[in-house]
Parts: structure tokens; C-alpha cells; sequence
């Protein structure tokens, strides 16, 4: 029975001089966050925003993100992360539908973008804009090696729009550096956190504080992490549920978050690594993939690493053993949950067993339920059903779409998550499949990620993702399709036709006929939405 901010009012008190965020060699303590976070917080108010006044936070994973996201939480305004990586199209897109009023950006990278789409968005009346090199030379760094060439601009003038920059927000001369009274109910909305648009446009899930807090409550319960003992690395964007919902624990229980640039830069997260020796990992799967093909990855010391998070995609068995063999038995937890249920939804229990292969138990005061998605009917256990999720984390529902949330929340409160699993006899879930992907072949069902899992276990394949095309000769049904990347050192030993050949021998003796592929693609790489996940609906299009 409270808000966020309340919640995590006391870390400031324990903790100020502890570092809340690394970011290449510059740090941020607690009482720094505190302070900035409060300016930036009056900042907003004093520029005419009211409480539920919703502000787009268009920035990398850099400390100011951080400030800019709990200085709009102080203001009892609504944060909503605007991914940096999206093109100007989806960046209006999402400022327009979720009405926002204030926008944070950096200048250079994002100025002509946001200078193009700021005419479209008459809801918006306020940009911040930090300058990269300004308040954070790192920033300048970092981004300069990612882009080559930083381009130059800057967002100076908007008809119509305020337009202030970060540094002086920070700096403390214009804005008041006390926290301002705000009355926050739990019930208010925290978020309008969009989902990954994996399947499709995004959509934008409303999250309240109690959404938020009770997150904090089942992850405390459940992994027992200490307050001020930890050092995190994630690979998840702010933008994005899972690292949201990463930073908003790491700031809950004080401990120090290590930023990453460019979470595919595999070289310098080992080198953060090897650096910080981070008790806390946490990535979506192709990132550990990516991470275990790094020769330097797999001579790291591993032994302050407590606990290894994979969440937010399908992760094969045999890449899950992989990692363990790295940094260590029993250390990999892999979560299930998505931005409805803001996200935690079950996860393998951190003391006691751990099903590798599956995604655990549904999580505290967490009621699952695996629904027959034509008679809405419970499924016995064992078989598969539309995994449905009723709890304190469910979202309240889609921002201005009452037709979706009525179709996602059912009248009995239970969140239809669109993906299927299976329920062992001790609760366990595995994930088969999402509905969306999903295969019809000659009237059977075949789960992509099953298929994913059996041929991944084959040496010479490094990624794989299944998908169907439609059967030209059998309207209604499809024809299996995998897109392989190879891996390189059996690449060298065995030609492109022999590795094709060894692949359909595994799924002839593995699989049954519908669910063997009938074309294999091998690629150089394979799509990946912003956050990592593997880009289906791209594969679909090629
Ligand atoms: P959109 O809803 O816009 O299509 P999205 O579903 O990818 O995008 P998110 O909320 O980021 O948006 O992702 C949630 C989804 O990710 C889940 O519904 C599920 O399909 C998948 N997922 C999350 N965790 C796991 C996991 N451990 N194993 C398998 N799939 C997972
Ligand atoms: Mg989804």
C-alpha cells in the first residue's frame, strides 16, 4: 500500500554516498540521484506539467535516463520509455499515442529527429535536451566509438514547445532541490511502458505504482537479495519492462548498476565484467548467446557472480548448459513475464529446484492458469495451453484502448498473455510457443520453439529461428522454414549443403514429419528487434 517513490524514499537515507550508476568511468551516488532527480522533478512542475502528465523519455542506457525517470515519478507524473533506437515514424507514433507532454532527448543524435516530428505533436509542450559532452563527457565518448561520427545539432528553438536543456535542469541554479510534495496513491499510473512490438505495433501498458512496488515485494521474497550488497550489469534498455523493472529493484535495494553502451559490444562487457565482477547478470538470451561465442567471456572470473538472469525470449536448453558451464551450476535463473504483467509473471526459484528448461513457478500471490483458447476451458495438466496470469502486477490496461484491454483482461482478472505453456505436476511452466507463431501444418500445431530447441542442439548451429510460410498447394496450411546462423569453428570443418543435411537428419530422427523444416536458410545473421529478441515478423517479410 504505496507508491514507488515512497518506497524507495529510505535507500537515499542508507546509502548516498554509494554509486547508483557506472557508466565508463563516471559514477552517480545515491544522493546525487536524489538531488538531481528532485530538480528535475520541479523542473516539471514548474513548467506547467500536472500530476498523470505523461513524459517520453528518449534516452540511451545513461544516468540521466535514471534521473529523468524518477524525477518524473517524483513529480507524480507518467514515465514512458521511448526506445533510442526506433526511426522518427515510431518515435510519433508513440509520443502521439500516449499524449505526451514533455519529452527528454539528447541533442546531436536524436535533435533533427525530434525537431522533424515536434510540428505533428501538438500534446507536447516541453523538451529536454541534454547536450552529449556536456554534462557527461563519457557520453560523448561512448556514443562517438558507436556512431563513428556524432552528428552535430541541437534542439534550440520549437514553435509552440519550451525547450531547456539537461545540464541546467541538474545544475540546481533554475530549480529547487527539494523533493516536491506530491500526493501519490498506488493506484496512480506510474508507466505507460509500450511492449516490445515483437509481434506488432506496440502497445501502451498502463503500470501503476502498486504494479511497481508489488514487483519489488516477490522479487525481495523470492531471491532474497540483500539491500546495498549488490553490483548489477544488464543488457536490458531502460526502455524496454525488463530493464525497467532491473533498475527500479537495483534502486530499491541500493545497489550499483554497471551502464552498457552498446549491450552487443560483447568485447567491452567483458571488460566491464572482468572490471566491476558484477554479483547480478542479466540479458535476453541472443546477448548470452552472443556472449558465450566471446573466447574472452569464457576465461572470466565468475566466482562474486550469485545470480544469472535470462528473461523476455525463449533461451535453449543447450545454450542455457552452456552458460551454467561458464559462470557457474545452479547460478542461471530464467524468468518469464511480460510488460502487461509489468513483467513478472514466473521465474525458477533461486534456492530449491530449478527445471532447466523451464521457466519455474508462477511468482507470489501469482495465479496461472493454462486456458484451452477455444472453449476457455482449463487444459489438464500436461497439456498446452493460452497462459493466463492473474496477480498484483497485472497491468490496469492498454492506454486508450479499452477493446484491447477487454480482450487481454478477462472479467475474472486473469491477463491472456497470448503465449502457450505446459504445466508439469509440480507447477512448473514451460513456454511452447506464442500463439502468433505458432504453425498450422496439414492441421497439426507446431510449436516454433520446439523445433528451435531440438535443431539447436545440432553442433554446427549457432542461432535458429523457426517460422512458417504459407503451403501454395495446401491453402490454410504452412511450410516449416528455419533461418540458421552457423557456428564458425564447425563451419570451417564442414560444407554449407553437408551442414544443411546434418540438420534435417536430426529433425527427421527428432521431430515428427509436419514439424520438420522443409527449407533451411543459413544467414550471416539474424534480426533482432531492439531489445534482442529475435525479429519474426522480419524473418516473415524476407
Ligand atoms: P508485442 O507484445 O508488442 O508483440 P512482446 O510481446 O515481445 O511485443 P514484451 O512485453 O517485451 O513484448 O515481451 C513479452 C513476451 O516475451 C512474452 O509474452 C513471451 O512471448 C516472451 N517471453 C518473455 N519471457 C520469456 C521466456 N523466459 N521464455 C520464452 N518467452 C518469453
Ligand atoms: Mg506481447
Amino acid at each position: 500500500e504505496t507508491n514507488y517513490v515512497d518506497a524507495v524514499k529510505p535507500v537515499f537515507e542508507r546509502f548516498p554516498n554509494k554509486t547508483a550508476f557506472a557508466y565508463m568511468g563516471v559514477e552517480i551516488t545515491f544522493a546525487e540521484l536524489d538531488l538531481y532527480s528532485n530538480r528535475f522533478a520541479n523542473m516539471l512542475l514548474d513548467s506547467g506539467l500536472k500530476k498523470g502528465d505523461v513524459v517520453g523519455i528518449n534516452l540511451p542506457n545513461i544516468p540521466e535516463y535514471a534521473v529523468a525517470w524518477l524525477g518524473t515519478l517524483k513529480a507524480g507524473c507518467v514515465v514512458s520509455g521511448v526506445s533510442p533506437l526506433m526511426a522518427s515514424d515510431g518515435m510519433k507514433y508513440q509520443l502521439e499515442n500516449s499524449n505526451a507532454k514533455a519529452l527528454v532527448t539528447l541533442d546531436a543524435i536524436f535533435a533533427a529527429r525530434v525537431t522533424e516530428i515536434a510540428p505533428y505533436l501538438p500534446d507536447l509542450k516541453l523538451v529536454v535536451a541534454g547536450s552529449v559532452g556536456g554534462f557527461l563527457p563519457a557520453v560523448k565518448r561512448t556514443l562517438g566509438k558507436l556512431l563513428k561520427k556524432i552528428p552535430s545539432g541541437k534542439v534550440t528553438q520549437l514553435p509552440g514547445k519550451k525547450v531547456l536543456k539537461f545540464s541546467q535542469v541538474i545544475q540546481g541554479e533554475q530549480f529547487d532541490s527539494k523533493q516536491p510534495a506530491v500526493d501519490l496513491s498506488p493506484d496512480d499510473i506510474a508507466y505507460i511502458q509500450y511492449t516490445g512490438g515483437t509481434t506488432g505495433l506496440p502497445k501502451g501498458a498502463m503500470l501503476s505504482h502498486r504494479n511497481a512496488v508489488s514487483d519489488l515485494l516477490i522479487t525481495q521474497k523470492w531471491l532474497s537479495w540483500e539491500q546495498g550488497k549488490g553490483l548489477a550489469l544488464s543488457g536490458f534498455p531502460f526502455f524496454h519492462i525488463a530493464g525497467l523493472f532491473f533498475c527500479e529493484n537495483c534502486v530499491y535495494l541500493g545497489w550499483t548498476q554497471i551502464l552498457i553502451p552498446n549491450p552487443r559490444d560483447t568485447k567491452h562487457i567483458c571488460k566491464e565484467i572482468e572490471k566491476y565482477k558484477p554479483t547480478a547478470l542479466v540479458n535476453v538470451p541472443s546477448l548470452f548467446q552472443m556472449l558465450l561465442a566471446e573466447p574472452a567471456f569464457k576465461a572470466l572470473d565468475f566466482s562474486n557472480l550469485e545470480v544469472c538472469i535470462s528473461a523476455a525470449a525463449p533461451f535453449p536448453e543447450e545454450s542455457q548448459k552452456e552458460l551454467e558451464a561458464v559462470v557457474g551450476r545452479g547460478k542461471l535463473l530464467e524468468v518469464y513475464g511480460m510488460t502487461e504483467t509489468s513483467p513478472l509473471s514466473a521465474m525458477n526459484p533461486a534456492k530449491g529446484r530449478k527445471k532447466l528448461g523451464s521457466v519455474g513457478l508462477p511468482l507470489l500471490n501469482t495465479e496461472v492458469r493454462l486456458v484451452d483458447t477455444s472453449t476457455g476451458e482449463e487444459v489438464e495438466q500436461g497439456q498446452p495451453g493460452e497462459i493466463c496470469v492473474k496477480g498484483p502486477q497485472v497491468m490496469v490496461g492498454y492506454y486508450n484502448k479499452p477493446e484491447e484491454t477487454a480482450k487481454a483482461i478477462d472479467s475474472d482478472g486473469f491477463m491472456h498473455t497470448g503465449d502457450v505453456g505446459i504445466m508439469d505436476e509440480h507447477g512448473y511452466i514451460s513456454i511452447v510457443d506464442r500463439t502468433k507463431d505458432m504453425l498450422i501444418v496439414s492441421g497439426y500445431k507446431v510449436f516454433s520453439v520446439k523445433v528451435e530447441e531440438v535443431l539447436a542442439t545440432h553442433p554446427g548451429v549457432d542461432m535458429i529461428a523457426i517460422t512458417g510460410k504459407p503451403n501454395p498447394e495446401r491453402p490454410g496450411s504452412e511450410l516449416v522454414r528455419a533461418y540458421v546462423t552457423l557456428n564458425p569453428d564447425y563451419a570451417k570443418t564442414k560444407n554449407k549443403e553437408a551442414i544443411k543435411k546434418g540438420i534435417m537428419d536430426l529433425a527427421k530422427d527428432k521431430l515428427a514429419p509436419y514439424e520438420a523444416p522443409k527449407e533451411i536458410i543459413i544467414m550471416d545473421e539474424i534480426p533482432l528487434t531492439t531489445v534482442g529478441k529475435i525479429d519474426k515478423k522480419e524473418l516473415r517479410k524476407l
